[in-house]
């Protein structure tokens, strides 16, 4: 079953998310919800149950699904409006705390303003605490609605008493302050992820459909359908994932891939939406559209990505379900308090409310979804995908990388250099036997050899199969052959060039011939390494390949740890092993051999090229070359801190304030006033300092 993705608004905090997790989960045919605050979305499983009913089970708590056909609601514009609203009515209120401004409203005025002010500029705040009270929930709305009813509550009883100054500007204000508190965070929240927006909009809205006549006709991309020819002309971007078909052009993937130099395409290649194609035009026919193609699909996969949870973010989360409860209770506590030691209710309400309002656990919410969304916004630009963002977390506190060789530290582009003809066959034979072979395998070295054997005619091979890490085998022209190392064929090679890497083809027992090929590191591998090293990282070497190339390999690059002859079982043991030692480790590979260390490491990260080594990694590279590992790793622990220090600002700034506003000492200030205004920062710096992270 496939997941699904909707819009949910009215999420303010932690809490909201688990609650609409929660409701959504116990919808019958609903399974592994996830919410993402950040984003504002939810993905499920369970296709077969209709939307409206997945509405109906959020709509009575409080939030709002969006139905895909309606419109995202302008929800920035309405957050602005509620803004200047409350404020003009708040104004005329504090107009009379100014001395020797002699506006003085009868009171009844001033309670219709602040009403309005409060309950109607800020209805959002009571719907959502109001139905969630009917559930017998709480959240920080519950702290907000009931500190702006109180406050207003007083200000009336003052006023029938016939006070001169009832306090009505107290709950027009806090939510004054509260709405823009939420208006700067809607703000901040879409630019954390307003990059992927950006990359959507790569792939351009209309394209130019080639009718069978060979006319042409420009046609919304949306109504392509796989199968269409399309033509792209030059400097245009390509609207679909598809194949030339013909003409030849450069086509340009750098806001794509990163890869940042042109590529030339021509008849049979694959190109992707969103690239756009220089010095030519490209005629292509549609393999996918919307969003089945290729950058649709990486965005999709940040968003959910940026919805997966950090542990750390469990954490927020179990602490703001306890929080909500026990600051109404303290906050009822201080209220009788000060009641008894004034002996006057109108005296202790005030210190009650500042910590109502003070205490909300708002920033405690947004503290890691914001910087995680920003944080793996900026790794997919940088050419790194993260698929989870817990690896992101690991990632931070790796000790140990651990590297595969073929096609990761090395091009994975082996040439044969030589072909060793052994028990009278002929070098012609040998290549044409081992072509057919290699022709099912994806693996480096085959590549090598079809490349090699081009030219030559080779015959279909029967009962192929790959054995990751040791070689292929297969039935050619009635012979079973057996193509691959050493250890897989069970023969010693004579004289094998250290650098080298050989791979031989035999007959049952009898061995036909060696392939010599050679591998050239990637031209950025040796600056990477000995920069992970100076980072103070361990670095090791785990490849299928003989011992002696990879030994060779290893003192070159200055890897002290060094292992040969690997299955991808052992990698995946030696990996073990280092984490028993207490090491946290990243595993970089790009095979399907590399798919149980991937898996098994604290970190894996694949290199682009197959689809196994990629699924079993919850961090992919875009693009060929180790150079996005150091900007990995720095982003990673900047991550790190920017999540730390908003847990602890969000968390210091309660614990400071809380008690303050117990002992009434926050009153001098402004109180409940203070307290609203206090909030709104604190979210708000949370989510700046979040933003950081969109500038490495
Ligand atoms: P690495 O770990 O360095 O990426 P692999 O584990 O993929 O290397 O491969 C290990 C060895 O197995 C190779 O060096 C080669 O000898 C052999 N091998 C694997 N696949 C093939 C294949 N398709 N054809 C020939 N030899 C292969
Ligand atoms: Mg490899």
């Amino acid at each position: 079953m496939a997941r699904k993705t909707y819009r949910i608004e009215g999420m303010t905090c932690a809490s909201c998310v688990r609650r609409v997790e929660k409701a959504l989960a116990t919808v019958p045919g609903v399974s592994e919800v996830a919410v993402n605050l950040a984003t504002e979305e939810a993905s499920l499983v369970g296709d077969t149950v209709p939307v409206e009913v997945l509405a109906e089970a959020l709509e009575s708590r409080g939030y709002h699904l969006v139905v895909e056909a309606q419109q995202a609601s302008p929800e920035l514009k309405y957050a602005l409006a509620r803004v200047v609203v409350a404020w003009v009515l708040t104004l005329p209120l504090m107009a009379g705390m100014i001395p020797g401004l002699h506006l003085h409203l009868p009171w009844q005025v001033q309670a219709l303003l602040s009403a309005l002010a409060a309950f109607g500029a800020g209805y959002p705040f009571f719907l959502h605490a109001g139905r969630q009270a009917m559930h017998a929930e709480t959240s920080m709305d519950t702290l907000i609605a009931l500190g702006a009813s109180v406050s207003w509550a007083f200000g009336l009883y003052e006023g029938i008493r016939g006070s001169m100054h009832p306090p009505f500007e107290t709950a027009a204000a806090l939510v004054a302050f509260l709405l823009v508190g939420k208006y700067l965070e809607a703000k901040a929240k879409h630019r954390a992820t307003d990059a992927l927006e950006a990359l959507l909009k790569l792939a351009p809205a209309m394209a130019f459909r080639i009718a069978a006549d060979g006319s042409e006709e420009a046609v919304p991309s949306s109504l392509l359908v796989p199968g269409d020819r399309v033509r792209v002309k030059p400097g245009g971007a390509i609207p679909v994932d598809g194949v030339v078909v013909s003409g030849g052009a450069d086509v340009e993937e750098a806001l794509l891939t990163g890869e940042p130099l042109p590529v030339p395409k021509h008849t049979g290649d694959e190109v992707i939406a969103g690239a756009v194609v220089h010095g030519g035009a490209l005629e292509i026919r549609v393999a996918s559209v919307g969003r089945q193609t290729w950058l649709a699909k990486l965005a999709r996969q940040v968003v959910d990505a940026q919805g997966s949870r950090a542990p750390v973010q469990d954490l927020a989360d179990r602490i703001s379900a306890v929080f909500v409860p026990s600051i109404l209770i303290l906050a009822g506590v201080t209220l009788v308090a000060w009641w008894i030691i004034k002996g006057d209710l109108s005296q202790a309400w005030r210190p009650a409310v500042t910590l109502l309002v003070i205490a909300c656990p708002c920033a405690l919410g947004l503290a890691t979804p914001v910087a995680m969304a920003a944080s793996l916004g900026t790794a997919a630009r940088h050419g790194l995908l993260v698929r989870d963002a817990s690896a992101m977390e690991r990632l931070a506190r790796v000790t140990a990388l651990a590297f595969d060789k073929t096609g990761t530290l090395t091009e994975g582009k082996p040439a044969l250099h030589e072909v060793r003809e052994l028990a009278g066959s002929d070098r012609a034979q040998l290549l044409r036997l081992a072509a057919a072979l290699e022709r099912g395998s994806e693996h480096p070295i085959a590549k090598g050899i079809l490349e090699a054997a081009k030219g030559l005619a080779w015959p279909e091979a029967e009962d192929f199969r790959a054995h990751p890490g040791g070689g292929v085998t297969g039935r050619v022209e009635g012979r079973n052959l057996r193509l691959g190392s050493s250890a897989f064929l069970g023969q010693g090679f004579q004289e094998i060039p250290p650098h080298a890497t050989a791979v031989g083809l035999a007959e049952g027992d009898q061995l036909l011939g060696v392939f010599i090929l050679a591998d050239t590191l990637r031209p950025e591998t040796k600056g990477t390494l000995t920069a992970l090293r100076a980072l103070g990282l361990e670095l090791h070497l785990f490849s299928g390949d003989r011992p002696e190339a990879v030994q060779v390999i290893a003192r070159e690059l200055g890897i002290p740890e060094a292992l040969g002859g690997c299955t991808p079982e052992t990698k995946q043991t030696r990996i073990r092993e280092l984490q028993a030692r207490g090491a946290v480790v990243a595993f970089i590979g790009d095979g399907v051999n590399d798919a149980p260390a991937l898996a098994q490491a604290d970190a894996g990260i694949s290199l682009p090229g197959l689809e196994a080594a990629q699924a079993a990694a919850p961090m992919n590279l875009l693009r060929g070359g180790l150079s996005p590992l150091l900007m990995a790793l720095s982003l990673a622990r900047r991550t790190r801190i920017v999540v730390r220090q908003n847990l602890g600002w969000a968390f210091g700034y309660n614990l400071v304030l809380i008690p303050l506003a117990a002992f009434n000492l926050l009153d001098a200030f402004g109180g409940p006033i203070l307290a609203g205004a206090a909030m709104g920062m604190s979210s708000l710096t949370v989510v700046l300092n979040a933003l950081r992270l969109k500038r490495v």
